[in-house]
């Protein structure tokens, strides 16, 4: 629900993991700025997506190509020419809106009043009209809705036009002649640096089909909707891997990939119940089949990862444009002719998941507001329930107090783990002013020196989860984070 959401954010900000860009300037719309702790949990889920993809997967292989790529990337890619979404304007109010997200909210607010089948053949209307590229019936269904903007409380609405999400930018010296010429985009997603090298990597790496490609990086899409934290963001980043497989075998391959990634959500620990496929019935301009990967976020089901069955689409436009051969030789013999299957512009399966949708959706799962109140007294917490591997800190060393050689113990403690992992020292306030601050940062791990740790060498360990507490020895509390966190 919304006040979850609302509460997701300003824990975020209050407890420095994402804050609103130029903040002092009043921010800047669907730019977001990661914290201390945020951005230590945005890596650490990069480093997961890495290790899972590329680590793990002897046939797939990172590059990290450019931002900036030449101009004639984004024709043959499609993207200067379908990048675009129907668009409509309020005339009174003079706001623009994404026609599907006009009638999304529609359809959720049917929804939630009750009216769950008006709000799914609205959704069924509206998917049939975009596959048809039917701007005139769009434009009648959110009329026949009767949407009003909020803001004007009117409904003069204009016709439903397309609208480029490329961000473009100047190169160079601007010659004053050809202003074309100049005119660089900034990536609106990271997958075309894959297929521009795609033969760079083929073969200085010697790969052979089936072989992936994997990539982490920022793109960029001048969103015009953009309200919705960093679920909808100008500047974001994907984590992408396409796959480059014989033609024809697409189908199982875009099934393999399928399980695949979702094995993958499920190893966070989110139950499966929360996750459900959603099959697209308008096809991008590049594909044959795709599905997204949807999470129940507190603001409903939605898209975090897309998979994508492109075709040769890319490579295919790219080597008509670039006049380079893009293609593959595939001397494994094809059994049904006996021959080598020979010369041809491998397809792809592509996997592409949102970083930041990631870390909202790890946020989500993790954040729980605790009622832990007694007979005697109230108290509540708010916990993050990251899995240990993503935590920003994995462990706190805490002394008791801040004298009787207890804080020299903490410190060779830290000094013996800081190699290994994220640790923090804190040894201000009380214990439990410190472990609920531990809590709300999602720090699985703490451990108390005392004045029995000076006697024995054991520390109390306590649990962020349970709560529980225990006394472990010293020398044993590196190997259980190490285990915990593997
Ligand atoms: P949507 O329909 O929500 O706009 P999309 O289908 O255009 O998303 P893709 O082009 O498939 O998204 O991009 C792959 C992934 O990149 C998405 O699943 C999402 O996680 C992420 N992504 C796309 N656009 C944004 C954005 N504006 N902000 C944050 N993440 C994004």
């Amino acid at each position: 629900d919304n006040n979850r959401f609302q509460a997701i954010i300003s824990h975020c900000k209050e407890y420095g993991f994402i804050f609103p860009s130029s903040e002092i300037y009043d921010g800047l719309g669907a730019v977001y700025d990661y914290g201390q702790w945020g951005s230590e949990l945005k890596k650490n889920i990069k480093d997961y997506w890495w290790k899972s993809m590329v680590q793990l997967n002897e046939n797939i292989v990172g590059i990290d190509a450019a931002i900036f790529m030449h101009p004639t990337t984004w024709k043959a890619s499609g993207h200067v020419d379908n990048f675009s979404d129907p668009m409509i304007d309020n005339k009174d109010s003079q706001k623009r809106y994404r026609v599907d997200h006009l009638l999304e909210a529609k359809a959720d607010e049917l929804e939630k009043g009750g009216k769950k089948e008006e709000g799914g053949a609205l959704l069924k209307e509206m998917d049939a009209l975009l596959a048809a590229n039917d701007f005139a019936g769009l434009k009648t269904l959110i009329e026949k809705n009767n949407i009003v903007c909020a803001v004007s409380g009117t409904c003069n609405w204009t016709d439903v036009r397309q609208f480029n999400l490329m961000f473009s930018t100047e190169f160079g010296a601007v010659s004053t002649e050809d202003n074309e010429a100049n005119i660089v985009y900034l990536r609106p997603e990271t997958a075309q640096g894959i297929f521009v090298n795609f033969l760079n990597v083929q073969k200085t790496g010697r790969m052979k089909i089936p072989f992936g490609i994997a990539q982490i990086g920022k793109a960029f899409r001048n969103e015009i909707v953009a309200r919705q934290f960093i679920f909808r963001m100008r500047e974001f980043e994907q984590m992408e891997m396409q796959f480059f497989i014989r033609p024809g075998s697409q189908k199982e391959w875009y099934e393999h990939w399928k399980t695949e990634r979702m094995k993958w959500h499920l190893s966070l620990g989110i139950p499966a119940e929360k996750y459900r496929f959603h099959d697209h019935v308008k096809l991008a301009h590049y594909a044959d089949a795709a599905c997204d990967i949807e999470y129940d976020f507190p603001i409903g089901f939605k898209e975090v990862e897309g998979i994508h069955s492109r075709t040769d689409f890319d490579l295919r436009n790219h080597q008509e444009y670039s006049k380079k051969k893009m293609q593959y030789f595939d001397n494994d013999v094809d059994e049904s002719t006996g021959k080598p299957y020979g010369n041809y512009i491998p397809y792809v399966i592509e996997t592409s998941i949102g970083v930041d949708r990631t870390v909202m959706m790890v946020l989500s799962e993790a954040y729980e507001e605790q009622d832990l109140s007694t007979e005697e007294k109230k108290d509540s917490r708010v916990v993050l329930k990251f899995p240990p591997k993503l935590a920003p800190i994995k462990l706190a060393v805490l002394p008791l107090v801040k004298k009787d050689g207890l804080p020299e113990i903490a410190r060779r403690i830290i000094d013996t783990c800081k190699p290994q992992f994220r640790c923090f020292y804190e040894e201000k306030d009380t214990i439990g002013k410190r472990y609920r601050r531990m809590d709300a940062i999602g720090t699985p791990f703490c451990v108390t020196v005392d004045h029995q740790t000076k006697e024995d060498n054991t520390v109390t360990i306590r649990y962020r989860d349970t709560m529980q507490q225990e006394r472990i020895r010293v020398d044993a509390i590196k190997d259980l984070i190490l285990k915990n966190i593997a």
